[in-house]
């Protein structure tokens, strides 16, 4: 069985992902660590892969293209994997319909992890901070006593630059999912979109029950 799950940042698409490994036994195959995994090994790829990373782009298509399809050659996928991360794009669909094809699979299920925008925006840029001692508080899960004061020293809190909520718009819009991607797998009739705005428990049940 051949999974790819989707989301946006924010959605939990990660702690889903190992849920989902551990109940189901499927093969995790994430570009992201992989990328990460080959900066910490100092590899030329991971060389490259960091200029892009650092910069919160897309590695070009072409590299990740080749990692990706080098790795589902491996014994441990031969028969099954679940893609996280990838593809971001239909280009890297396709690329993986056609390596998928020419052993006689296909992607049988594409999970979407849906979260409105306005939510998303909250859980990923209500982040504050201490200036006077560091502590860290956020809005909705963690939020101080008195809005805008530290409840340990009184400091002032203040945002980041990039938790504030019109950079984390923008960084959503280049990171979410694109339309066309998602249409690529409506189109092959293989997806299944899930309220990822619930606690983590209901949203593993419901991307379990999607692939029995
Ligand atoms: P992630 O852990 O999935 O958020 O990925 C971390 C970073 O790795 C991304 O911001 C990209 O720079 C890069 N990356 C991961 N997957 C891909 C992909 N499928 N295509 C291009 N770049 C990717």
């Amino acid at each position: 069985m051949f999974v790819v799950l989707l989301g946006p940042p924010g959605a939990g698409k990660g702690t889903q992902a190992q849920r989902l490994t551990t109940s189901t036994g499927l093969l995790h195959l994430s570009t992201g660590d992989m990328f990460r995994e080959n900066v910490r090994e100092g590899t030329e790829l991971g060389t490259l892969a960091k200029s892009y990373m650092d910069r919160g782009e897309l590695v070009p298509d072409e590299v990740t293209i080749k990692m990706l399809l080098e790795r589902i050659t491996r014994p441990d996928a031969a028969e099954g994997a679940m893609f996280d991360g990838f593809p971001r794009n239909v280009v890297q669909a396709a690329a993986l319909d056609e390596a998928l094809q020419g052993r006689g699979d296909s992607i049988d299920h594409a999970l979407l992890i849906a979260v409105p925008d306005e939510e998303l925006v909250a859980r990923l840029g209500g982040r504050w901070l201490c200036r006077v001692c560091g502590a860290v508080y956020h809005e909705l899960n963690d939020p101080p006593s008195r809005p805008g004061a530290c409840d340990t020293c009184d400091g002032e809190l203040y945002q980041r630059d990039d938790d504030r909520p019109d950079v984390v718009r923008t960084r959503l819009e280049k990171m979410k999912p694109p339309a066309d991607l998602i249409d690529h797998y409506r189109d092959a009739d293989v997806l299944r979109e899930i309220d990822g705005e619930r606690d983590l428990d209901s949203v593993t049940a419901d991307l379990l029950e999607a692939l029995r």
